[in-house]
């Protein structure tokens, strides 16, 4: 089977070919069919996070069908699963027990601890795959396993808020947007400065708003949430949100947030992070992708093509999602 695998951090993924891993107990060998590019596979690559084990398989926005079960798990061969970040969790811990598996101290994620999707093959503990709705097809249902789970845990963390501001609006953002418009709220979008096509875009999905991150929005938000990894937006949109509001920082890693005045959080703002996503989220945010029309949009690469996707992912120069396709 071939591989794209990142041996050291700062080097370009290399094409290795091996044979495909064996399922253990209670974990299933898949067969990948489509692997979305993220941005934390980015920072997997550049060395941003602590942890990371090295040779990696990256990718953990995984589409793929079930090619041989390990002992203990008994799944039709050919059943499509999705693979996401959280590949496995103690399900003991105090954080465990209390729902919050996303933030077990001792989870391993997939992509980064644990041999992703950038392969034709890929081993994975079956309790932590997820369905697919069939209403969408491999490519397209890629990138609903981060881009569209995180976003979807930071709408949740947004309350009943009615308006609502997006950083940043790529992959997470596009979904999120859509989930939010269906779900009967109105949605900002703030892009880089003169970045007219995603102004464009982020009009065309439905948005009520759409301008450049320097600008204020005509009325002050509800909630806002932060997917580009840009900590100078922490006080661009606490600025934005009206009193009693939430500033959510939806990615894995940000560059510093500079110093700001009081008088910006005062007024019981607060701003929080969303970090991984549970099981749970993964079925629910499932369940509504397969209710609501979604406009997913992608751009497709062969899986050799795995440093281009990452370097024009690092340029800014995508719509939607890159999404590699076996
Ligand atoms: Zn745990
Ligand atoms: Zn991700």
């Amino acid at each position: 089977m071939r591989a794209m695998v990142l041996e050291g951090p700062h080097s370009p993924l290399m094409l290795r070919e091996r044979g495909p891993p064996e399922p253990g107990p209670g974990q299933v060998l898949l067969k990948v069919r489509a692997c979305a590019v993220c941005r934390t596979d980015l920072h997997v690559v550049d060395g941003d996070l602590p942890g990371i084990r090295h040779p990696i398989v990256p990718g953990h926005e995984v589409v793929a069908v079930v090619a041989a079960c390990g002992p203990g798990v008994a799944l039709d061969k050919g059943t499509r699963l999705g693979l996401p970040w959280l590949g496995w969790a103690c399900g003991h811990c105090g954080f465990c027990s209390a729902g919050q598996e996303n933030l077990c101290d001792t989870a391993k994620f997939t992509g980064y601890q644990l041999d992703g999707g950038y392969a034709d093959y890929v081993v994975a503990d079956a309790r932590f795959c997820l369905p697919i709705p069939d209403s969408l097809d491999d490519v397209h249902a890629a990138p609903l396993l981060c881009a569209g789970l995180i976003g979807y845990r930071a709408l949740r963390m947004c309350g009943d808020a009615r308006r609502i501001g997006l950083y940043g609006f790529g992959a997470a953002a596009h979904l999120v947007a859509q989930a939010a418009i269906f779900e009967g709220r109105q949605c900002l979008a703030f892009v880089r400065p003169g970045d007219a096509p995603a102004i464009a875009f982020a009009l065309e999905l439905g948005c009520a708003w759409a301008g450049g991150s320097d600008q204020q929005p005509p009325e002050p938000l509800d909630a806002a949430i932060i997917f580009a990894p840009v900590g100078s937006l922490v006080p661009t949109a606490l600025a934005a949100v009206r009193k009693g509001g939430t500033v959510i920082c939806g990615g894995i890693h940000m560059s510093d947030i500079p110093s700001f005045p009081y008088a910006l959080l005062w007024g019981e703002r607060s701003i929080r992070s969303v970090a991984n996503l549970t099981r749970a989220d993964g079925v629910e945010f499932m369940r509504l992708a397969g209710r609501m029309p979604l406009r997913i949009e992608v751009e497709t690469f062969r899986l050799t093509e795995a440093n281009e996707a990452l370097a024009r992912l690092r340029r800014g120069d995508l719509t939607g999602a890159a999404v590699l396709v076996m």
